[in-house]
């Protein structure tokens, strides 16, 4: 990104949301030497790339959350952003709090069901003993339901299954096919074959009815699930790993010219919200066709950084390109499906690169912090 840049007078960038995007975002305007504001709900990082291990094995979530003070110090503020005043450049937060902007990127992520996402706003402790509470309840239950066989129901239904050889595991679809739409069909097959081979009972192209009305992630013995085809199932705990969204609340209202239907940002190939040029998105939250991941959420928190330090220079702006899609299942952690830039990677490559640590160790080391028990 070229040479370092001495804090400039009057521009102060504000990040919203400290997930995979907005960290990134917040790190690269700390060694350009920019002044910037990171402001995210709540207080630590959540590496949710390793939640659903944190699920299913005791002791593990403490080191999916990882403190944002520690990192960015007075850089980073705990609040809840409501508004995006672009007329006036301030993001207001909960309680009144203004915040002032000369560049704005938005990085509000996707928020869907606990255990995959951790949505409520409470201490990182809190978030934590939440884990470890579902931790038991997985322990105690005999049968488990997942709902939704998209990349987390998979990884969900792994997890438990090879944590606990000996529940059994019934993964619910509504599609025949496994795992996102945009992996190769041979690794979305391994990744059903490894599944079967783990134990796991598939019932594909069946949704279950009134979901909402049954109760989640708590142990209810013998509970009796229906799906749409007929097939009646009995379960001691159901886990919903089906259906994120985008988090809009922040911008929905004031920016609603540039925000599609499910609550995406429209951005142009700089990565700038249409209709503005000093504001950008970056992440889940950012309308680009390709699959949500943490990995692309760094690559626009680049893009966008690199184009507000080119802005300022008045140098020509970098595009974002989408790429081959890399994706890496981790299947517990001693199998793993997924794909290198299109192409299909031996399962043991995975599990080296992957399903063992589950990257946590690049979220400590990015936010430069030690893991200490
Ligand atoms: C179970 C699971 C496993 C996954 N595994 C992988 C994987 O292996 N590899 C991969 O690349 N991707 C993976 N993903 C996808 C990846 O987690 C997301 O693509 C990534 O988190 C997106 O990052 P983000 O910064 O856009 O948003 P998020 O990570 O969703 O972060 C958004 C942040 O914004 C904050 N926020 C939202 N609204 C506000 C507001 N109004 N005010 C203040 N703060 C706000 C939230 O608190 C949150 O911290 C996985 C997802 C799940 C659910």
């Amino acid at each position: 990104m070229g040479s370092q840049l001495s804090s400039v007078e009057g521009v102060h960038v504000v990040v919203v949301g400290g997930g995979f995007g907005g960290v990134n975002a917040a790190q690269q305007l700390q060694s350009q030497g920019l002044s910037f504001t990171l402001i995210d709900m709540r207080d630590a990082f959540h590496h949710n790339v390793a939640a659903l291990r944190a699920a299913v094995q005791p002791g593990f979530a403490q080191r999916t959350f990882i403190p944002f003070a520690e990192t960015f110090g007075d850089a980073f503020v705990q609040g809840r952003v409501e508004r995006v005043d672009t007329d006036r450049q301030t993001v207001v937060l909960q309680g009144g709090a203004e915040i002032h902007y000369s560049h704005l990127i938005l990085c509000t992520g996707t928020d869907g069901p606990f255990p995959g996402k951790f949505n409520t706003v409470a201490s990182h402790q809190r978030a934590v003993q939440a884990y470890e509470d579902f931790v038991h309840q997985v322990q105690a239950a005999d049968s488990v339901l997942v709902v939704g066989g998209g990349s987390s129901g998979v990884e969900m239904a792994a997890e438990i299954k090879t944590e606990y050889p000996e529940k059994k595991v019934v993964l619910v679809h509504s599609r025949v096919g496994l795992a996102d739409p945009e992996l190769l069909p041979s690794v979305r097959r391994e990744a059903k074959e490894v599944l079967l081979r783990k134990g796991v009972e598939l019932l594909l192209g069946h949704k279950v009815k009134d979901l909402s009305q049954l109760q989640l992630n708590v142990v209810r013995r013998n509970t009796m699930v229906t799906t749409d085809r007929g097939q009646t199932l009995t379960c001691d705990l159901i886990i919903d790993c089906s259906g994120l969204k985008v988090n809009a609340a922040a911008y929905r209202d004031d920016l609603s010219e540039s925000v599609t239907v499910s609550g995406a940002l429209k951005v142009n190939q700089h990565l700038q919200v249409h209709g503005f040029t000093n504001v950008f998105a970056a992440g889940d939250c950012a309308h680009v066709c390709e699959p949500k991941m943490a990995y692309h959420a760094q690559l626009h928190a680049a893009v966008a950084v690199s184009n507000i330090v080119k802005g300022l220079k008045g140098e020509e702006l970098t595009s974002y390109n989408t790429g081959n899609v890399t994706m890496l299942l981790a299947m517990g952690r001693d199998d793993g499906v997924g794909q290198f830039n299109g192409w299909k990677l031996p399962r043991f490559l995975v599990v080296l690169g992957k399903s063992r640590d589950l990257l946590l160790w690049k979220s400590w080391r990015d936010m430069k912090q030690k893991y200490t028990q």
